[in-house]
């Protein structure tokens, strides 16, 4: 018989530092969730905000059988310098998450062998989510017991820090469920205070990620051009922001991962050398990456403004190219930069 003992055994077996199960009911952070969307914190990002929003209100809309469901966490923390350990302007920064192959694969596979193994044991109704499906799964995450979700919104386990994919098993199976942790945050406003775009905002009972101020939102999800008040403040971002994980205290501890799927291979490219990419030469270099979801002509977009905040006039050249760009983003922003490194002289 599957017990939750077992489970966590073998999620360990499976490449999951940490796991544990919750109960399959709908959460109580439903309703946080949906005045997030009312507040129109969501942004452009339809698959938060359509017919897939109340999907999320209830596992069983997922999985009519689903009983409980197993949380896994796998740490993607690698060896590779902070940004302020690089200092180099002319490097784009790329968040850690996307530093390796992307995670989707890596985690399915785990979870499936996981269910296989299970299955072999007792056979059951099962169902793998992998930050695609509509889940609130840092929420069910935290009720298993993995950590608890930090001002920074991010899930926090005490020990190993948040530099953590997850992914979950819905399942018929009835498994004892485990305990939410207590919020470590206390009085720590680090996250709050090192945003530069402050993106995390005060909410009826805790703190939001506001999505339309985001560094990640600007650099992966919007197809919008980037608000000019917003762009300096993205310094030398082109593809996410760790900023409000980097500082977190429970992170100065933060095993390494030894997953080699994980391992940086793009982590702080040249900007030159990004702008002169052809669309195929991106799609090569990142390809299997999770970067290709910024698309080639966001990412341009990106890199034109990383090129206008680094300060080097070196940049003209290739941004004069840019700017001739058809895509009207790309051309825009590389205007914009043009103009900053004129001024900056
Ligand atoms: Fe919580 Fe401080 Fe970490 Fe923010 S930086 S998530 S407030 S502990």
């Amino acid at each position: 018989m599957v017990h939750s003992g077992l489970v966590k055994e073998l999620a360990r077996e499976c490449g999951f530092e940490i796991s544990g199960i919750a109960r399959a009911v709908p959460s109580p952070d439903s309703d946080r969730y949906s005045q997030w969307v009312a507040r129109g914190m969501a942004g452009t990002m339809g698959y938060l905000t359509d017919r897939r929003a109340h999907v999320r209100s209830d596992p069983k809309l997922l999985l009519p059988a689903v009983k409980s469901i197993i949380c896994v966490g796998a740490l993607y923390n690698t060896r590779a310098p902070s940004p302020e350990g690089i200092g180099n302007r002319e490097l784009g920064w790329i968040s850690r998450y996307a530093w390796g192959d992307d995670y989707h694969d890596v985690l399915r596979s785990g979870l499936t062998t996981l269910a296989t193994r299970l299955q072999a044991v007792e056979p059951f109704e099962f169902k793998i989510c992998v930050d695609t499906a509509p889940l609130l799964e840092r929420s069910y995450a935290r009720d298993a017991g993995l950590g608890w979700i930090g001002k920074n919104t991010c899930l926090i386990n005490q020990p190993l820090g948040s530099w953590f994919f997850l992914g979950e098993i819905l399942t018929s199976l009835e498994l004892e469920p485990d305990s939410p942790p207590p919020d470590r945050c206390g009085t720590c406003t680090r996250c709050i205070d090192a945003c530069p775009t402050e993106a995390i905002v005060p909410s009826a009972d805790d703190y939001a990620l506001d999505a339309r101020l985001c560094i990640s939102y600007f650099t992966i999800e919007s197809r919008d051009a980037i608000p000019e008040a917003q762009r300096t403040k993205i310094g030398p971002h082109i593809f996410g922001c760790d900023i409000c994980q980097d500082v977190c205290p429970w992170n100065r501890k933060a095993p390494f991962s030894e997953e080699p799927h994980f391992q940086p291979s793009n982590f702080a490219p040249p900007l030159e050398k990004l702008a002169h990419l052809s669309g195929e030469e991106f799609r090569l270099l990142f390809s299997g990456s999770p970067v290709i979801r910024s698309k080639y002509a966001g990412f341009l977009g990106n890199v034109a403004i990383a090129m206008g905040n680094s300060g080097a006039a070196k940049f003209r050249d290739p941004l004069e190219k840019l700017a001739k760009s058809p895509d009207p983003t790309v051309a825009e922003h590389a205007l914009w930069a043009l103009g900053k490194l004129n001024k900056e002289g």
